[in-house]
């Protein structure tokens, strides 16, 4: 049976130079980490601290863990291409992301607003990944209507008094450091009351609870405060400007959350897999795996479209980064549902043992809830994009 792949697609994008810079990333990213831990990525295995803290240092060693920062900081200069590429080669290469909260969150976040100290002091380490950060930002009655978040940081002295309680905090077990929205004012609109706070994690007062998944994972947690005092020299930027700052970091993570590298990895295992246990002489799942395939492409080109007026946005979020956020997240869905069809029931009995499709799918239904929920990206379209 004929099981060649699509061609065509983002590759009329790119100029000579662009294609021979992402074989040398490819190159890169396959020969230097280790075989054991792509393999998890691939199979949607968990993986350990110790896989995402090797893969993490092996890049920011080679310089590769934090292009997008500002030179200064360890940042590439490259163009908005070469950083997609960049992306999507280390999701091909099925290597595990460099920590997000450390770089696509914490990182730009007090590189663009922090003060000279704090940059001194957590930007390098966070490069390296010898601080794990942690994102606090929504809480119980707090997700979409992130605004509303009431945990209180109360000025004393030269300290902030924090009390209040976080929810679905990713790798709080593993963290040293929680960047948090707090309130440090509740007379103001709910926007303007909204602080950016750097906490240790090792304060005193701080208490990580565990929520395990359906999968039975345990990757988020409930994070408390009570009376945890964080100097005021934690404090990003202005106080009561924290919320523009979340906007940023939240364009920041949208901006690379549709993971088109990591669907086309996974699509391309299911066609492997498919090949060897007879699955690909069925039609109707060859059908669907070339529908996702197509779409990928589109979704590819989409994105291509969008990076090539990047540059005339400078700065200033794209709206249209919400279309890659719900589509992308679709179809990361769809793969994951590709791969436990075709590992079958046999794929029940396989749990942890090469192949979690199972665990894979369970743990993607939350691609299309964090963050901001796909409904929530109507809403910006709707508002930003359609004028509604
Ligand atoms: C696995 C996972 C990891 C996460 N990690 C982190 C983390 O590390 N740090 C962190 O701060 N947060 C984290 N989150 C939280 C995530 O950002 C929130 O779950 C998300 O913002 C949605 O908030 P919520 O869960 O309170 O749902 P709700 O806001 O209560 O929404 C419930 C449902 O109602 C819909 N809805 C809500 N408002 C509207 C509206 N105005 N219009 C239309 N529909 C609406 C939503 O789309 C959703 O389907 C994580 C979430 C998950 C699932």
């Amino acid at each position: 049976m004929e099981h060649s792949t699509i061609s065509g697609g983002v590759d009329a994008y790119l100029s000579s130079e662009d294609r021979a810079f992402r074989q040398e990333l490819r190159d890169f990213f396959q020969t230097n980490v280790p075989r054991s831990i792509r393999d998890k990525v691939s199979a949607g295995q968990s993986l350990t601290k110790d896989d995402i803290v090797t893969s993490h240092r092996i890049l920011n060693k080679a310089g590769l863990a934090v292009p997008h920062w500002p030179v200064a900081w360890g940042g590439k200069d490259w163009s908005a291409v070469q950083h997609y590429l960049y992306k999507e080669e280390l999701q091909r290469s099925a290597l595990p992301l460099p920590l997000q909260f450390n770089c696509y969150m914490m990182g730009p976040v007090v590189a663009a607003f922090g003060s000279e100290a704090q940059k001194q002091r957590f930007l390098p380490r966070a490069a390296n990944l010898d601080d794990w950060w942690c994102q606090g930002f929504s809480e119980p009655d707090a997700g979409s209507d992130l605004a509303s978040l009431k945990t209180r940081a109360l000025r004393d002295g030269d300290e902030y008094v924090v009390n209040g309680q976080k929810t679905w905090t990713t790798y709080a077990q593993y963290a040293d450091w929680i960047f948090c929205l707090v309130r440090t004012d509740v007379s103001v609109k709910k926007q303007a009351g909204i602080s950016f706070l750097l906490i240790d994690m090792n304060s005193p007062g701080v208490e990580v609870r565990p929520i395990m998944t359906m999968e039975g994972r345990h990757e988020v947690n409930e994070v408390f405060f009570t009376d945890v005092r964080v100097p005021v020299e934690n404090l990003v930027g202005t106080e009561n400007k924290g919320w523009d700052y979340a906007k940023f970091l939240l364009a920041n993570e949208r901006a690379g959350i549709a993971r088109i590298g990591l669907s086309k990895e996974r699509v391309a295992r299911v066609r492997r897999r498919a090949v060897e246990n007879g699955r690909w002489d069925d039609p109707v799942f060859r059908g669907d795996v070339v529908r996702l395939e197509v779409d990928l492409k589109a979704l590819e080109v989409t994105q291509m479209q969008i990076l090539a007026r990047a540059q005339s946005l400078g700065n200033r979020p794209d709206p249209a980064s919400s279309i890659l956020k719900i589509r992308g997240s679709q179809l990361q869905q769809r793969a994951a549902e590709l791969l436990m069809e075709v590992e079958g029931a046999s794929g029940l009995s396989k749990r942890g043992q090469g192949c979690d499709a199972i665990d894979n799918y369970l743990n993607f239904r939350k691609v299309s809830l964090y963050g901001g929920s796909n409904e929530i990206q109507k809403n910006i379209i709707a508002k930003t994009i359609l004028g509604l």
